[in-house]
């Protein structure tokens, strides 16, 4: 078997696991009945409100601009009419943060939940909210060059007819996969065909090692990342202020099916230029970034910067909680910098396959800068208190971003907060870079309390006890440590839907990284009920 056959098939059971294990999906439930948040995670929400700058409104500006029509709620059904992708569960984020979601998140999701079709020059246009991801489309002589094809096929083709509804029925004449993860090129079948490819009707172009990425993470590791995505990004979640509240790159991830057909052009290095159907596109090569294979490109027609998901409204995560490569902090700087250098001076606006863009030469250029010194920052305090003898838990508890700095500013308000950030740098330091990661935010040593056990996560039956009687912000973080302790390696619909309890509240609440929210809301379900299933059957 080729190693092409061996991904496509391979690629073909996991589709099928992909609808087993989401099909159940779409959350119906209301949100739980739970307690309100606890005064440490109210204290601590607060906080927030005064530190940042939230009357700011040029986010939402950018991210209304140009809009053309959208689907009724969002909805994407399937061929069941099962639900693929809708934003109707989020109508609750109105007006300001409730006591339980950090405002930064808050906002973030408030962002993240307008969705439809933008054009964002004459030629570019931009299908935003219908998917984790987005899709960009092109406007070339006579056909479409889609860049980024979703997740699913079934948000693909909605959001291909969306843009139909609304603009010339023009053929699709080329894909640009722009990286290795499959929010990015799994919906390629609802935007064209492998006949069409395999014709060179339509050419496919990604980067160099794409396939070979791609099936890496997503597939020979698909099943263990796709489990471990139910929690990142916690589709199976109730929605609601103490539900899911967003996946900080977009609502979360579409319930659908996945597809690859595998590119036939690549791009090996920066600088590498292609003419498609009157189009000149400009590539930039950003390996070992957001993902192993991935790149940029320049469009000099509509003067837009396509970023791909190298510059984006939040600090990325350097060690997603699915287990991906691990990140590198500091050559995701270097490659912002050159993005800044090579395209700061004549980009009128800068988008990305994730979130909205940002128009105007000086704002855009502005918004590389800030992204290139955050994750620089990051990288380099990191190494300054790693020098200083800190372990990486205790790196992750201290450091800040500065108020003075750029920094504070935009971005910080629509970050997740570098809490769980720099253990992935110090990670990458000293660790290496290619291992699949467990699923940990583990608690400064010297700060564990005393008088806890040990051994209560997942183990004794009065866990709930003890975790009830911690009500510092610092306990909390102790107990997010210990039922880190019990990932199921098989989540459940049961897990994923059961409202927190009491005693896991703050551990959620307290903590606005969504992945980690979505993670601990299920971890700390299965600390109580279904580990003292487990316990029994021993
Ligand atoms: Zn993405």
């Amino acid at each position: 078997m080729t190693k092409l056959n061996y991904v496509l098939c391979w690629l073909g059971r996991y589709s099928l696991l992909t609808i087993i294990a989401f099909g159940a999906g779409a959350a119906d439930t209301a949100v739980g009945q739970e307690k309100p948040a606890e005064p440490a995670v109210k204290a601590l929400n607060n906080a927030v409100l005064s530190k940042l700058p939230f009357t700011k409104q040029d986010d939402f500006q950018d991210a209304a601009r140009g809009f053309i029509a959208t689907l009724p709620d969002g909805l994407v059904t399937g061929p069941n009419g099962n639900v693929v992708w809708s934003q109707k569960d989020y109508a609750f984020l109105e007006g300001t943060s409730p006591d339980t979601v950090n405002p930064s998140l808050w906002r973030q999701a408030q962002l993240n939940h307008q969705h439809g079709l933008f054009k964002v020059v004459d030629g570019v246009y931009q299908v935003r909210g219908i998917d984790l991801s987005n899709m960009t489309i092109l406007e070339g002589d006579t056909g479409l060059i889609v860049v980024d094809t979703l997740l699913s096929v079934e948000t693909a083709k909605a959001a291909l007819e969306l843009y139909y509804q609304h603009r010339p029925r023009r053929p699709v004449v080329a894909v640009i996969y722009t990286h290795t993860h499959a929010d990015h090129w799994g919906g390629v079948k609802g935007v064209t065909t492998e006949a069409d490819v395999a014709s060179g009707k339509v050419a496919v172009l990604a980067p160099e090692g794409f396939l070979e990425h791609a099936a890496s993470e997503g597939i020979i590791a698909g099943n263990a990342q796709r489990r471990r995505s139910l929690y990142q990004f916690g589709p199976l979640l109730p929605k609601g202020e103490r539900g899911q509240v967003d996946g900080g790159l977009g609502k979360t991830i579409s319930l659908g099916s996945l597809s690859l057909i595998p590119p036939t052009d690549l791009i090996r290095k920066s600088g590498e230029k292609r003419i498609i159907d009157g189009v000149e596109i400009i590539f930039a090569m950003a390996p070992e970034t957001e993902a192993p294979a991935e790149l940029y490109m320049y469009y000099p027609r509509f003067k837009v910067l396509n970023m791909a998901e190298i510059a984006t409204h939040n600090f990325h995560n350097l060690l997603p909680l699915r287990g991906t490569e691990v990140r590198d902090a500091l050559a995701w700087s270097k490659h912002l910098g050159e993005a800044v250098e090579t395209f700061g001076n004549e980009s009128e606006a800068v988008i990305a396959q994730h979130h909205w863009p940002v128009f105007g030469k000086d704002r855009a250029r502005n918004f590389l800068i800030n992204q290139r010194d955050l994750y620089k920052y990051e990288h380099d305090q990191t190494v300054r208190l790693m020098n200083q003898g800190f372990t990486a838990p205790e790196i992750a508890e201290q450091l800040e971003l500065p108020q003075a700095s750029p920094m504070s500013g935009r971005t910080a308000v629509t970050t997740a907060p570098c809490v769980t950030m720099p253990k992935r740098s110090t990670r990458n330091i000293l660790d290496g870079t290619t291992t699949i990661q467990r699923t940990s935010i583990p608690f400064p040593p010297f700060r564990r309390p005393k008088s806890t056990s040990p051994i209560w996560a997942g183990r004794t039956p009065s866990s709930g006890a003890h975790a009830k009687t911690s009500k510092t912000a610092s306990t909390v973080s102790w107990r997010r440590s210990q039922t880190s302790l019990c990932l199921p390696t098989r989540p459940t619909r049961k897990h994923a839907i059961s409202p927190p309890t009491r005693t896991n509240s703050s551990a959620i609440w307290r903590n606005p990284p969504h992945g980690a929210m979505h993670i601990f809301m299920p971890l700390l379900n299965c600390a109580t009920a279904p580990l003292k299933l487990a316990v029994a059957r021993r």
